[in-house]
């Protein structure tokens, strides 16, 4: 039986395991070891995460968190090399674009095993973001890359990673069969609401978490005179990320709307299920909103998941306050139709099927 190692280490690689971990342990054809690299580490960060979608738990945690990028990526590089020395693994597989993703694919790369990358071939075309930097090496040194769109596709092709032994498939975005197998269940237990009596109805979910938005007052400033001038109508609420805090408790900044501890994946679906519209500069939010039928408001100057502005789904507004409420009133009377399934679906399935292939 091939034994494969998955790395994982941020809030988002815990819901895309949350599928193939599933499938992998049903069908039995593999084992999957978890190695978590501490990338994340409050429990409503991480923990929560693991209980609620019954994710197998890691047989390691690295409890690498908290450091700069260089160190915390040399860390997390030698810890998962003595894993790599001691399970000697078939196949690693990395997720997304984290620092837990770039390490997980360098120690791979240089280790006699194969290689995936899920979530391969999404580029932003900004490479001032670590993630994009992330993404591309880890790319680079994958031996089968399953993308979750053709866009992804075709910017692998642009690189010319398409002219070296590597296996490319198209398979769509994983996040999305999260939402199918959890949603139901995330409503029917989610107490947030009724938890929250300061979350009024119409509200607009927002959350602010990139490094490009949090480092620098004026953008926070920007972002969040936005979100207060929308408090006149709606409800802003938003699950504030750690380093969102420390930034606006850095800045002494204190904006006037509904703020909340960082949520498990259930109340997520359900703030996604209730709200009108989503603001946000999260990648796995912005097509969330999409798959909950929810426009969205995209606090950055370009996305990965181009499909979404590209068929209207979605707007760009940068840090531009103006241009975040202006994007908001479009959105109030815009008619979106959300029959057409733009990121797939079965997708842990076609995973799974392309993993048997190497
Ligand atoms: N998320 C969550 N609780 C929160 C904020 C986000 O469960 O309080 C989920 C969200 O639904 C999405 C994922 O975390 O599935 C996105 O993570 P994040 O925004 O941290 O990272 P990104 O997607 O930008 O890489």
């Amino acid at each position: 039986m091939k034994k494969i190692l998955t790395i994982l280490g941020a809030r988002p690689q815990f819901i895309k395991a949350s599928v193939l971990s599933k499938i992998l342990l049903e069908r039995g054809e593999f084992e999957e070891i978890l190695l978590h690299t501490g990338q994340h580490f409050d429990d409503n960060m991480s923990q929560i995460f693991f209980e609620q979608m019954k994710i197998p738990k890691p047989r390691y945690n690295l409890g690498i968190h908290g450091k700069h990028h260089a160190q915390m990526t040399g860390e997390m590089l030698t810890g998962i090399e003595a894993v790599l020395d001691k399970e000697r693994p078939d196949i690693v597989l990395v997720y997304g674009d984290t620092n837990s993703t770039l390490a997980g694919a360098l120690a791979a790369a240089k280790w006699p095993c194969k290689l995936v990358h899920v979530e391969g071939g999404l580029r932003s075309f900004n490479q001032d973001m670590p993630e994009e930097i992330n993404r591309i090496i880890t790319d680079t040194v994958s031996d089968l890359i399953l993308c979750p769109t053709n866009t992804a596709l075709d910017n692998l092709k642009r690189e010319g990673l398409d002219k070296q032994p590597k296996l490319m498939v198209v398979c769509g975005d994983i996040m999305k069969d999260a939402v199918i197998n959890f949603k139901p269940i995330a409503l029917q237990v989610t107490t947030l609401l009724k938890d929250h009596s300061e979350i009024r109805l119409p509200f607009v979910l927002a959350t602010i978490h990139r490094q490009e938005n949090t480092a620098d007052k004026a953008c926070l400033e920007n972002i969040f005179s936005a979100l207060e001038k929308l408090q006149e109508t709606y409800t802003v609420v938003m699950p504030l990320h750690p380093r969102t805090k420390a930034q606006l408790q850095k800045f002494n900044l204190n904006p006037s709307i509904v703020m909340i501890d960082p949520v498990g994946y259930f109340d997520m679906l359900a703030l996604l299920d209730q709200c009108e519209l989503v603001i946000t500069d999260s990648g796995g939010l912005q097509k969330e909103a999409y798959f909950n039928c929810k426009p969205c408001v995209i606090v950055r100057e370009q996305t990965e998941w181009v499909e979404l502005v590209e068929k209207g789904f979605a707007r760009l507004a940068g840090v531009n306050t103006q241009k975040i409420t202006e994007a908001v009133a479009y959105f109030e009377t815009a008619k979106l139709d959300y029959t057409e399934q733009i990121y797939g679906s079965e997708v842990g399935e076609k995973i799974y099927t392309a993993l048997k292939q190497i």
